[in-house]
């Protein structure tokens, strides 16, 4: 019986264009980064990738370098 050649992975991507990181110092942030850990765990990826673009859009002020 010939071996089919392995089809690529099509797992869940795991990664869109990464997970952006939340700053630390926002609340809006900080919930958004919670509700994105509650849909990911019912994997609900649109919602994440919904709130990954809220948490990246979000904006701030002074980010990365405060005077
Ligand atoms: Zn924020």
């Amino acid at each position: 019986m010939p071996r089919t050649y392995p089809s690529p992975p099509v797992e869940l991507p795991l990664r869109l264009d990464g997970d952006p990181e939340p700053d630390t110092d926002c609340d809006v942030c900080q919930a958004l980064d919670e509700q994105r850990s509650e849909a990911r765990a019912k994997r609900d990826m649109s919602k994440v990738s919904d709130l990954n673009i809220e948490i990246r859009n979000h904006p701030h002020r002074g980010k990365g370098r405060r005077s």
